[in-house]
């Protein structure tokens, strides 16, 4: 079976080759995100795989149909950029991908650690040869709160790998699991914000989580408070984050992830003029750390992100079906 792989960045080629061979899928591995002025690529395959960076649309769909696809995989875990009830309509079946929560949960106990020893600073003074000790105070682990929102399959793994140091663990999330409630307290809204040191989330951008930290729960936090999200910028109102770092309300910020990234994020962007005032603004910060949107990316998570990719086609014009089909 043929299949046009999208997207296809220079680290997934020999997940690729390999994938490939084993599943016996004959791949052809295009750069270029998907588009409708190069749909006609895909004459000659059945499935098409891609990353998140194109507009699946209703219009695409049906180019693609026309063209004899009948399967599309999509190698991230988020699939809003696909029209899946227009898939549906058209008979077109799609599934995501899958990685283990394991990667995300490491980065975010780094992000943690880094904001707690303020890593960033001492990071800047080494490049001048400034081995001074001032102002770098850090905090233990094991004296402190550890609040995780959303105790999900990532959540869970950052409170699972937490319990080593020692630190009190506390929970929220609007449907409570067994599995978290054995190694953490879950407790009210207004007592997570209260209580805890360091918040870290890890919850999907839906309506009700969009800005869901904000200038009002903000200002429930305990003075100091380190915040650190590797999930979606969207989580979080830039405007108040701005307002909570200049009135040292939070202590620490620490993103992978923040608001408007889109376009921004896994470019080489050095000569451009880039237009997000709050981004660049709390950059700057000695306690803000940013990274890339890269919590994810691991060799192991590339593996599977492809795996999934070609597999999840191969399964799903075979049986009808696969683990991670989205279009039943
Ligand atoms: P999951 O679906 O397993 O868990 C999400 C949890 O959030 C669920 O338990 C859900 O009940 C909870 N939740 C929903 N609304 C909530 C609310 N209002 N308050 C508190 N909890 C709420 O998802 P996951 O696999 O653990 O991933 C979590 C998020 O991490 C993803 O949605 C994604 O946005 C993000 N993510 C980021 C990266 C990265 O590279 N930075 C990689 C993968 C995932």
């Amino acid at each position: 079976m043929k299949i046009y792989a999208y997207e296809v960045r220079e680290d997934e080629r020999r997940a690729f080759a390999r994938i490939g061979a084993e599943l016996g899928a004959e791949l052809a591995l295009d750069t270029a995100a998907p588009t409708l002025e190069n749909a006609e690529s895909v004459r000659g395959c059945e499935g098409v795989t891609m990353l998140g960076q194109g507009k699946i649309s209703q219009e695409l769909l049906e180019k693609y149909r026309e063209l004899g696809i009948r399967c599309i995989s999509t190698r991230t875990i988020g699939y809003n950029h696909i029209d899946i009830a227009a898939a549906k309509e058209l008979g077109i079946r799609v599934c995501n991908s899958n990685y283990a929560p394991n990667g995300v949960a490491d980065f975010t106990v780094m992000m943690i650690l880094m904001c707690l020893r303020n890593y960033k600073q001492a990071m800047w003074r080494g490049y001048v040869n400034d081995f001074s000790l001032g102002g770098l105070e850090g905090r233990e682990m094991r004296s402190l709160t550890i609040g995780i929102m959303g105790t999900g399959r990532i959540g869970l793994q950052v409170l699972k790998n937490l319990q080593g140091f020692g630190c009190h663990l506390l929970a929220y999330d609007v449907y409570q699991n067994e599995a978290t409630a054995r190694v953490a307290q879950y407790v009210s809204l207004d007592e997570f914000y209260r209580e805890c040191d360091i918040i870290s989330l890890h919850m999907p951008l839906l309506s009700s989580t969009k800005h869901i930290i904000n200038a009002e729960s903000i200002a429930k936090m305990k003075d100091g408070v380190i915040l650190v999200n590797c999930a979606r910028g969207e989580l979080m109102d830039s405007e108040a984050l701005v307002e909570g770092i200049e009135s040292m309300k939070i202590g620490a910020l620490g993103m992978d992830t923040l608001e408007g990234e889109e376009g921004i994020i896994h470019r080489d962007r050095r000569t451009d003029i880039i237009a997000n005032r709050n981004w660049f603004y709390l950059h700057q910060f000695r306690n803000v750390i940013m990274t890339q949107h890269m919590a994810f990316y691991t060799e192991e998570a590339v593996e599977s992100m492809v795996r999934c990719g070609v597999e999840g086609i191969l399964q799903m014009a075979e049986s009808g079906d696969c683990p991670t089909m989205l279009t039943r």
